[in-house]
């Protein structure tokens, strides 16, 4: 079943009577979404009625309407706009996401490795503690009162001095700024050693790192030259799982999927269930980076993706008959459609992130408006480049042209496909992802991958949330990411 973008139908619809609403048809029924994302599923005739304004107004269905923003001389006006201000407060907070890529080298070859890493011996490429003061100057400037430094790369342990200093630097600092501060390590674990790890877990850094699969899958993917990565990267993940069972910090892996994996749904779920991981995050491979010139070998297309995605969502359905086990973008979609609370992740919300939700501070001081636009940096292309931070101020990179543009292009309303799209409410586009992949950050969406994807996914979970039960158990899952906030 696919989300129609076509509105026939609403130039008939009741004008005193029918709201602003989305819709699709799903075999014989309709689903309807409006921008508060309060969702309905209709009959054929209930959706005629609905639309012609013949509904009876008695009826518990057009009390459901009438209570969800459908009907139009029904509105709630003091409710909904208290709705809608609590799904959009990240528009009144700026920047809270700030990479930080401490160097450049790593000590893997991972066959799509993003950020384009460098070999171990090119120390050109690290940042130095000057750069790096400045950097932790540069994120307080920010306005939001919640912010997370996250280390990325490269490898981020090759240059432990300036993660160490980093992270007491940004506490140093919190403690008169008294902002919400969470600090991430994006690593692949191979260079940690007890004393690091005491380090960090007595700062309180979440660890965030990579897990494709069992052993023969995540080692195909990500080489470590002499020595099984999968090995060292579960050596660590235990330690660390053992040490941060019962605190506020933690260590998740992320998964990337790729052509070798789409055979394999069982097999990665249950590695993932093995080690005790609360859920899995499926990820789809992006054109940028290394990716891009081994496309060939390693990628698929996005359907492809969507048949290995659905397989995998539904053994994890199987699983969470005997416990809780969750997929994060389901999870991330789920919290949109079901709650008020949307769960801010960058990537998909209008507009996206770039510069108004997230920064990138490359090894060398330059910023970008996210960590995309710096990935493209290492493919020759500075277009999402907005400052320095040895030059200009926080207030020139955020009001930046750039910051403008990715802002207007990534605000569903401005796509003229997704302005009218049913899934609307609860998705996002990037514009870096646009540009990589069509040559324009606006975007065409009806041949870009990345929709294909998510309107893939959000069919998938609407045809899931037809059954009573499953939404149960989507309704745990957003229970447990309550518990502690995400990597
Ligand atoms: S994906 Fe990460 S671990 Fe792999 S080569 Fe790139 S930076 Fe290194
Ligand atoms: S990007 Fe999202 S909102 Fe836009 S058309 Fe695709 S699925 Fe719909």
């Amino acid at each position: 079943m696919k989300a129609s973008t076509a509105v026939p139908g609403v130039a008939r619809s009741h004008q005193a009577q029918t709201g602003f609403f989305r819709f699709c048809r799903r075999g014989n029924r309709y689903l309807i979404t409006n921008d508060l994302g309060r969702y309905h599923f209709l009959t054929r005739e209930e959706f005629s009625d609905f639309t012609s304004g013949a509904l009876d107004q008695s009826s518990v269905l057009y009390g459901r309407l009438a209570k969800d923003g459908f009907i139009r001389d029904r509105m709630d006006f003091e409710t909904q706009a208290s709705a809608w201000r609590s799904r959009n407060r990240f528009l009144w907070q700026g920047p809270s996401l700030h990479i930080v890529v401490v160097t450049l080298r790593c000590n893997h070859h991972c066959l799509y490795c993003q950020a384009n890493a460098v070999v171990m011996k090119d120390r050109n490429c690290d940042m130095s503690l000057e750069t790096a003061e400045k950097v932790v100057d540069r994120i307080f400037e920010a306005s939001s009162p919640s912010i997370t430094i996250e280390f990325q790369g490269g490898e981020p342990l090759v240059n432990w001095p300036v993660v160490k200093f980093i992270v007491t630097q940004a506490r140093r600092k919190n403690r008169k700024a008294k902002k919400a501060l969470w600090i991430n390590l994006v690593s692949n674990l191979s260079l940690l050693d007890d004393a690091k790890i005491d380090f960090l877990l007595k700062h309180q850094v979440n660890f965030c790192t990579s897990l494709d699969g069992p052993a023969d899958l995540h080692d195909r993917n990500r080489i470590l030259p002499g020595r099984s990565s999968h090995a060292e990267t579960l050596r660590q993940y235990k330690k660390i799982y053992r040490k941060t069972r019962r605190k506020m910090f933690r260590i998740e892996a992320l998964l990337t999927v790729t052509r070798a994996s789409l055979a394999r749904p069982k097999d990665i779920i249950d590695e993932y269930v093995r080690l005790g991981a609360r859920g899995v995050f499926l990820r789809s491979l992006s054109p940028l980076g290394l990716a891009r010139g081994v496309w060939d070998k390693i990628g698929y297309t996005a359907e492809e993706f969507l048949d290995f995605y659905r397989r995998a969502f539904d053994y994890i359905l199987e699983i969470n008959q005997r416990t809780v086990f969750f997929e994060q973008t389901a999870r991330i979609f789920l919290a949109k459609i079901l709650t008020d609370n949307d769960p801010n992740f960058l990537d998909l919300r209008s507009p996206c992130g770039a510069g108004i939700g997230q920064i990138a501070y490359n090894f060398d001081g330059g910023i970008y408006s996210c960590d995309e636009g710096r990935m493209l940096s290492r493919m020759d292309d500075e277009t999402f480049r907005i400052g320095d931070v040895r030059q200009g101020s926080y207030r020139d990179s955020v009001g930046h042209p750039v910051i403008r543009a990715v802002a207007v292009a990534s605000c569903l309303d401005n796509q003229v496909v997704c302005s009218q799209c049913v899934y609307k409410p609860y998705c996002g586009v990037c514009p870096v992802h646009c540009y990589a992949e069509q040559g324009d950050i606006m975007g065409r969406m009806p041949t870009h991958t990345r929709c294909r994807i998510q309107k893939g996914i959000l069919d998938h979970l609407f045809s899931k949330l037809e059954d009573a039960k499953n939404e149960q158990v989507f309704r745990q899952w957003l229970r447990r990411a309550e518990e502690r906030s995400a990597c």
